[in-house]
C-alpha cells in the first residue's frame, strides 16, 4: 500500500489481550485454519450493502478444538450452517460478541464435529469500514453508482466474516451479481471483455492473506496497456490513465529481470474516484490506485512501480502480523526504487529516496521510541504509537545500506533467493533475519556486523552511518531555497522552470514550518502555485501557506480538500488549519461539505484531527 498514515489514527492500536496469536485478530489458527473461501454476493447499491454468503473450507489443526472463531465488524448474520462433504447442511449455534472499537465483533461458532466447511449467510452494514459507496454524483461521469473495498489493514472483516490475520492464507472463488451496466472487478484475474451483464465469477488460485481481498464495482471501462496489463477506470478517465501507465509492461519485465518471474498472470490497474483514501493498494492481479497520480507527465508513476513490487514483497512473501509490516513496505519501497532507476534513470530514483529519507530524518525523533523501530515490541505498541513512514522509508533505507555494503550483484542474488525461499508464505521479522544471517551476512564476512543489522531492525532512530544518495539537482535546490529565504534571490529568479514534481516537492518540504508570509506571497506571484492541479505540490504548498497566515489561499485549499479524499494529501491541510481557532472553524466548514465524499477511513482521520485541536484550544 502507499501511503499508510491512517494507521496513526487507530487501526493499529495493539491491545494487550489475545497476544497468543495475531493481536489484531480473534482468529485461532492453532485450532483451525481457513484454506479456501467461496463468496456469493449481491451488490445492493440502494441499501449500500453486500448480501450473500461466505463458505469457508477448514483445516482442523487441533483435534480437541470446539469452535471456529472468526473476525467480523458490523455484519448482520442471518444463519450459520455446517456443510458436509456430501453438501448436506446442518445449522450451527453461534455467539456474536459486543463490538470492540478496534477489533470488531468476535464470532464464535460451536463446531465440536469439525465440519469440512462452514457457511455464514450475512449482510454488510452501510457504514462498513472497509467499503465505500459513492452516489453517481460523487463519480467522475455521474451516471452510475460506484463502490470499492479497502481491506488493509483489518477491514476485510467488515465485508466478509473470516480469520482476518495476514498469517492466514487462503484461495478464493467468488460469484458476484450487480445491476446491469455495472462492471465488477476483484483481486483475482479479471476479463476486460466480460459483458456488462451483472453476473461475474472470479477465481484466485494463489493463497492470499485476507487484507488482499478486494472488490470494486461501477461504471468501469477497460483499456489494454500491454500483453498482460490493462487499466480500468471510469470511461472519461480511462484514456488518460492508459497513457500515464503505458510503461506498465516495461515495469513488469524490469522487476522480473531482477527478482524472477511475475507469478500472478495478469497485472491490471483500477483507477478509483478521488475519494480513494490511499495512493495505491496492491490487490493481487488488480492494483487499486488514486487518480491523483494522473498528472500527465508520468512523474508520479513510481506509485505503480510500488504496487507492482508488492507482487513480490507483500503478496508473495507477506508480513505475518502488522508489527512486521516493514517486511512488506520496506522491501517494496526498495524494489520500487530499483524499478524507477531502471526505467527513468538513477537521478530520479535518488531524488525519490532522498525526499523520503529527509522527511523521515525530520519526523522520526518526535515519534515514541517503540514506533521508531522497524520491528517494534508488540507488547509496547500503545494507542499513541503509529507505524507511519518508518516501515516504508527506514525499511528501504536499511536495504539500500545492505546493497551498498554487499554490492549490487550479490545483494540482488540474495534478494531473488529470498523471494523464492519464502514464496506464498507469511513470515515474521525473525524468520527474515534467520535467513539473512547465513545467506548474506555470514556468507560475505567483513561487510556488515550482526549488531549493525540489529541496530537497524530493533533500534530507534536512524544509524549514524546510514548512506544517503547524492543528488546534485537537490543540492542546487537547497542552495536556491536558502538564498531565497535570506533575501539574496528573488522568487522570480528561482531556476524552477524545469523542476519536475519531485523537485517542487523537495523545495517545498524543506521550507520552514511557518514561513514568512511575504515570502509565500512572492512565491505564488512568481509561480502560481495556488490552484495547481498537481495534488502532491498542492498539499505541500497549501500547508505552508496556511501556516504562514496566507488567507488568500484558503478557498483553493478548501477546493483541494473537498476534491481529494486521499489521506496523505488531505489530512496535512486539516492539521495546518487546526493550528489556529479561525483556521479550525474554517476547516470544520470545509469538512461539512467534504464529508459525504470521503471514505470512512478519511472521515475518521479528519474527525480525530478536529477533535484533538478542539481539545487543545479549550
Ligand atoms: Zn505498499
Amino acid at each position: 500500500m502507499r501511503f499508510l498514515p491512517a494507521l496513526a489514527f487507530g487501526t493499529l492500536m495493539l491491545p494487550l489481550a489475545a497476544l497468543a496469536n495475531d493481536p489484531n485478530s480473534y482468529a485461532q489458527p492453532d485450532q483451525v485454519r481457513v484454506t479456501h473461501l467461496d463468496l456469493n454476493l449481491h451488490i445492493d447499491f440502494p441499501h449500500k450493502q453486500l448480501d450473500g454468503q461466505a463458505t469457508l473450507k477448514l483445516d482442523w489443526t487441533n483435534p480437541q478444538a470446539q469452535s471456529l472463531v472468526l473476525d467480523t465488524r458490523d455484519l448482520k448474520i442471518a444463519k450459520i450452517e455446517a456443510v458436509g462433504r456430501d453438501g448436506k447442511t446442518t445449522p450451527l449455534k453461534y455467539a456474536l460478541a459486543p463490538r470492540d472499537k478496534v477489533l470488531g465483533s468476535k464470532l464464535t461458532i460451536a463446531t465440536p464435529k469439525h465440519p469440512a466447511q462452514v457457511r455464514i449467510v450475512y449482510t454488510t452494514s452501510p457504514g462498513a469500514s472497509g467499503l465505500q459507496w459513492l452516489t453517481p454524483a460523487q463519480t467522475a461521469d455521474k451516471k452510475l453508482p460506484f463502490m470499492f473495498s479497502q481491506s488493509e489493514s483489518i477491514h476485510a472483516r467488515s465485508w466478509v466474516p473470516l480469520q482476518d490475520s495476514p498469517a492466514i492464507r487462503f484461495t478464493y472463488d467468488a460469484h458476484v451479481t450487480a445491476p446491469k451496466d455495472i462492471r465488477v472487478v476483484m483481486s483475482a484475474p479479471n476479463d476486460a471483455k466480460h459483458p456488462l451483464d451483472g453476473d461475474y465469477r472470479f477465481k484466485q488460485t494463489h493463497p492470499i492473506p485476507s487484507y488482499l481481498l478486494a472488490i470494486g464495482a461501477g461504471d468501469i471501462a477497460a483499456k489494454e496497456t500491454g500483453p498482460r496489463s490493462a487499466v480500468y477506470a471510469e470511461p472519461s478517465v480511462v484514456a488518460k490513465a492508459a497513457h500515464e501507465f503505458e510503461d506498465t509492461e516495461k515495469m513488469i519485465a524490469t522487476a522480473e529481470r531482477l527478482y524472477g518471474p511475475y507469478r500472478w498472470g495478469r497485472y491490471d490497474i483500477l483507477v478509483l474516484p478521488p475519494s480513494f483514501p490511499y495512493g495505491g493498494m496492491e490487490n493481487p492481479n488488480m492494483t487499486f490506485a488514486t487518480p491523483t497520480v494522473l498528472v500527465g507527465d508520468k512523474s508520479l508513476v513510481s506509485l505503480v512501480a510500488h504496487e507492482l513490487a508488492h507482487s513480490w514483497s507483500g503478496n508473495l512473501i507477506t508480513a505475518a502480523s502488522w508489527r512486521d509490516i516493514w517486511l512488506n513496505e520496506g522491501f517494496t519501497t526498495y524494489v520500487q526504487g530499483r524499478i524507477t532507476e531502471a526505467l527513468y534513470g538513477k537521478p530520479l530514483a535518488d531524488e525519490e529516496a532522498l525526499l523520503s529519507a529527509r522527511a523521515l530524518q525530520k519526523d522520526i525523533a518526535a515519534m515514541p521510541a517503540n514506533a521508531q523501530k522497524l520491528a517494534p515490541d508488540p507488547r509496547g505498541v500503545g494507542a499513541d504509537d503509529s507505524l507511519s513512514d518508518v516501515a516504508y522509508d527506514k525499511g528501504s533505507w536499511f536495504l539500500r545500506t545492505l546493497e551498498q555494503r554487499f554490492g549490487r550483484a550479490d545483494f540482488d542474488a540474495y534478494l531473488k533467493g529470498y523471494f523464492d525461499h519464502f514464496a506464498f508464505q507469511s513470515i515474521t521479522t525473525e524468520q527474515m533475519l534467520d535467513y539473512l544471517k547465513p545467506n548474506l551476512i555470514e556468507k560475505y564476512p567483513g561487510k556488515m556486523r550482526w549488531d549493525e543489522v540489529q541496530a537497524w531492525v530493533y533500534g530507534t532512530g536512524i544509524p549514524k552511518d546510514a548512506p544517503l544518495p547524492d543528488s546534485p539537482r537537490f543540492s542546487a535546490i537547497d542552495k536556491q531555497r536558502s538564498d531565497f529565504l535570506a533575501g539574496s534571490l528573488a522568487a522570480a529568479k528561482l531556476d524552477a522552470k524545469g523542476w519536475n514534481t519531485q523537485e517542487w516537492m523537495y523545495f517545498l518540504d524543506r521550507l520552514p514550518d511557518a514561513p514568512p508570509l511575504a515570502k509565500m506571497q512572492q512565491l505564488d506571484a512568481a509561480w502560481h502555485l495556488t490552484g495547481t492541479p498537481n495534488a502532491e505540490i498542492g498539499m505541500r504548498w497549501y500547508s505552508h501557506a496556511i501556516a504562514a497566515g496566507d488567507k488568500a489561499v484558503w478557498p483553493a485549499a478548501a477546493e483541494h480538500m473537498i476534491r481529494i479524499g486521499r489521506l496523505y494529501l488531505t489530512t496535512p491541510l486539516y492539521k495546518a488549519f487546526a493550528k489556529t481557532p479561525e483556521g479550525l472553524a474554517y476547516a470544520e466548514q470545509v469538512y461539512a461539505k467534504a464529508k459525504a465524499g470521503y471514505h470512512p477511513l478519511t472521515q475518521q482521520a479528519v474527525e480525530s484531527i478536529i477533535a484533538k485541536a478542539k481539545k487543545a484550544q479549550h
